[in-house]
């Protein structure tokens, strides 16, 4: 008889999103007359930049002729895309990354998902807390959380690193030195980021101990500040220890088109081989590359319109952010994120639990946010609200919170 993976048993029910559309629901229903307004999404709202629908168009009718229809995409991606995004992502930021160290996918969460693949199943892997759920889920498949420690509130066998006011929402090197290390930003959810000679001390550190950073970039195109690096590979050394995770969906607004990729410099080698090679033949034997239309709509991103286009989609995410953090520490709430992120995270009023501020957000402003502790232990206390929105909506929601 056939057995099943056990491992999938060790993980916990994602309550969250479904718990949330089932309160919002059942407030809805019992209240017909209320505007619900939803801060809590973490997808984006505004629609694709012209210069990549018009790439789109072009390549949809291409495949409808004999001369230029393409069939199975090269494994790792088309050339074209993978020239943009060196010279665009890396070499014009003095980061030296070549064409041939990217792998083009159907994006970040399947990445950041799969990459744990390449790595043996005895590996301690340390996340932040409160953290991307993917990191976590991914490696409990793989067999390597251990059980759930219901007092601990996260698993027994990974190491989890607090990030709390008290740190700046920045992670510190725990006590157990791990081998696998997440690290995402400007983060999903707390909307932090990190300097570079911060980044930079976690290169040295896992340079120093072996050990593999698995750093997500998905958000860095709303960075502003000068000092916050875009790439791991603006630091020294992140050659020897670092991949990257990169995704078109909130730069550019591909979460309905699927466009991501991933950096494995050749030169960071483990016990002899090059994460390289396992990671390519892993991308050769499972996968058979992102469409050939989105990849030309990828290519159109870097173009001088596209660049422009996406700038603009930016910024009405940010004036939403702008305008949240404002308001909500004119009421005198404690919040941060929201400068180089599209995610505001804010410490819930009077001690309320995550969970209690979610409520009374719903009943009294009819406004949906992200309980923190749905993203780990660490983030229970805090709320996230997310700039995703429309404008006039989001104004209105600030309002009401505003006059709680
Ligand atoms: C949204 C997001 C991604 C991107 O996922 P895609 O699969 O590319 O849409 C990756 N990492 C984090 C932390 C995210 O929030």
């Amino acid at each position: 008889m056939v057995k099943i993976n056990k491992d999938y048993l060790n993980l916990q029910g994602s309550y969250l999103f479904s718990e949330i559309a089932k309160k919002v629901n059942a407030y809805a229903q019992a209240n017909p007359d209320k505007e619900i307004i939803r801060l809590g999404i973490g997808d984006v709202t505004r629609p694709l930049p012209p210069a990549v629908i018009s790439s789109l168009h072009s390549a949809v009718d291409e495949m409808g002729r004999a001369e230029t229809f393409r069939g199975y995409a090269p494994d790792l991606g088309y050339e074209f895309l993978r020239n943009a995004i060196a010279e665009n992502d890396f070499i014009k930021r003095g980061c030296n990354i070549a064409a041939d160290e990217i792998f083009v996918s159907d994006g970040a969460k399947s990445d950041s998902g799969n990459i744990q693949e390449i790595f043996g199943k005895d590996n301690v892997v340390a996340v932040c807390d409160p953290v991307y759920p993917v990191y976590v889920d991914t490696n409990v498949m793989a067999g390597r959380s251990g059980k759930y420690d219901c007092e601990k509130g996260g698993f027994e066998k990974i190491v989890y690193m607090p990030c709390t006011s008290e740190n700046g929402f920045a992670p510190e090197f725990p006590k157990t030195v791990p081998d696998l290390i997440y690290l995402c930003f400007p983060n999903n959810p707390t909307g932090a980021t990190i300097e570079k000679d911060v980044l930079q001390e976690w290169v040295d550190y896992a340079n120093k101990n072996g050990s593999v950073i698995i750093y997500d970039a998905a958000y860095e195109a709303y960075i502003s500040d000068q000092n916050v690096p875009h790439s791991i590979y603006e630091c020294e050394g992140a050659r020897e220890c670092a991949i990257e995770l990169h995704s078109f969906s909130k730069n550019a607004g591909f979460t309905g088109l699927r466009l991501g990729y991933t950096v494995i410099p050749k030169d960071l080698v483990r016990e002899g081989v090059k994460l390289h090679s396992l990671w390519a033949r892993r991308h050769g034997t499972k996968y058979n590359g992102a469409p050939y239309i989105v990849q030309r709509a990828g290519e159109a991103v870097y173009s001088k319109a596209g660049q422009a286009e996406i700038k603009e989609t930016i910024n009405y995410y940010m004036r939403n952010a702008a305008y949240i953090l404002d308001g909500l520490k004119k009421a005198g709430y404690t919040v941060s994120g929201g400068v180089n992120a599209p995610y505001i995270w804010l410490k819930t009023p009077e001690g309320l639990t995550s969970w209690e501020f979610f409520d009374r957000l719903l009943t009294k402003a009819n406004v949906v946010g992200t309980p923190g502790v749905g993203f780990g232990a660490h983030g229970e206390g805090y709320f996230r609200l997310t700039a995703f929105g429309n404008y006039e909506a989001t104004v209105k929601a600030v309002d009401r919170i505003v006059k709680l």
